[in-house]
This record gives structure tokens, sequence and C-alpha cells, in this order.
């Protein structure tokens, strides 16, 4: 079993062990560590990148109880130190709170959001209401989530048993395992790109102004 760091800490090196490294049969490397800071691809977002004892990180993914992060060249087994890479692990929480903040919004105005989606250059929050409801206009939706921005909301965790929920400032709490800012202001600027309705579901479609 794998202690998952990533879901109580922001910090992206430490050593830790690899307790597992096996030859895949697409040539690269599937290796298991005793405790990891990567994310694993999952809940919508994609997974980390870095390096594990100077190996490049290729992907990351989550098996049962364990975190399989698969690995351009084998590692010795053992003592090891781990990098995240800073950049990917920033932009995709960026994204991946954004879609918090987007969710409540949408809730606020009457809808429930019901599957996130938090990629560079296809992120949307999928909202799901009662007939006949009417639909958020683009620039409404964008201003409201752009004033959680800019109130600057601290994150806040709460581990419950197996079960950790994040919320932003006083908004409600929900049950997630991907990675967040610690400020809503670390989002930066958010963009609606567009507000699509088809078959009763409502995509809310985004990006970051600052990439
Ligand atoms: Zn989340």
């Amino acid at each position: 079993m794998t202690q998952r760091l990533y879901m109580t800490q922001d910090t992206l090196a430490m050593d830790t062990a690899v307790v597992r490294c096996s030859p895949r049969e697409d040539g690269l490397f599937d290796v298991v560590l005793s405790a990891t800071l990567f994310h694993p691809q999952g809940g919508g977002q994609l997974s980390d990148r870095g390096t594990i004892a100077g190996v490049e990180v290729v992907r990351v993914s989550s098996q049962d109880d364990e975190v399989v992060h698969v690995c351009e060249r084998a590692v010795a087994l053992g003592d090891a130190r781990i990098e995240v890479c800073a950049d990917a692990r920033a932009l995709h929480a960026r994204l991946h709170s954004a879609g918090h903040l987007i969710g409540y919004c949408g809730e606020a105005l009457g809808w429930r959001a019901v599957k996130g989606h938090h990629w560079p250059g296809e992120a949307r929050v999928v909202f799901e209401g009662e007939a006949g409801m009417r639909v958020f206009e683009a620039q409404e939706i964008e201003a409201m989530a752009n004033a959680h921005v800019q109130a600057a909301l601290p994150r806040r965790t709460v581990v419950e048993g197996e079960m950790r929920k994040i919320g932003f400032g006083e908004l409600p709490l929900n049950g997630c395992g991907g990675t967040h800012v610690v400020s809503s202001s670390d989002v930066g600027r958010i963009r609606i790109s567009k507000v699509k309705e088809k078959k009763g579901q409502v995509s809310v479609h985004y990006e970051l102004e600052r990439v």
C-alpha cells in the first residue's frame, strides 16, 4: 500500500523508498514507492510528472491501494529521492481548483455539479438541473468565479478516515483526491470560453488567463 502524501502536503521533493520496479511490455518500468508525492491521473486531473532517483516519470496511475509510477528506465530498490515537476503541478492544481470555484457558482445558481475535467486546453465542469431551469450566461458565471479568485479564499482540508475533503474559505467542502492551490487567488483570472447545453446537462468550458 502506497502512502499518498500528496493528499495532505504540498511538498514537491523528498526521500522515500522504491519497493518494486518491474519491466513493462512497452519497454518502460512500473515503479512503486513506500510513500509518494506524485498525484496519479484521476478525478479529472492529469498525473504529476517528475523524477525518481533522477529517472523521468512519464505518467502515474492509481491501481487498487498502490500508486504506480511509469518510468523511462529501471530504478534500484531502496532509498530514492523523488522530485515532482513544479510547473506541471501548479498548472494542474490551478485548473482543478478553478473547477471547484466554478462548481460553487453553478450550485449557487441552483445547479448541481456532476463532473469535472481539468486537463489543459479542455477543462470543463458539467452541471445538471431541474427541467426548464434558465441556463446562465458565460459572463455571469465568469464574474462570479472571478469574485471567488479575488477574495483570496484559503484552502481548507479536512481528513475523515479514508476521505479527504477540500473547500475554499467558508464555501462547502467536497470529497476530492486532487491537488489544489493554497489560496483561490493563486488560480489567476478564469475565462469561461463556452456554456453549452445538451440533453439536460450544461457544460461550462474554461481557461486560465495566466498559464
Ligand atoms: Zn479537488
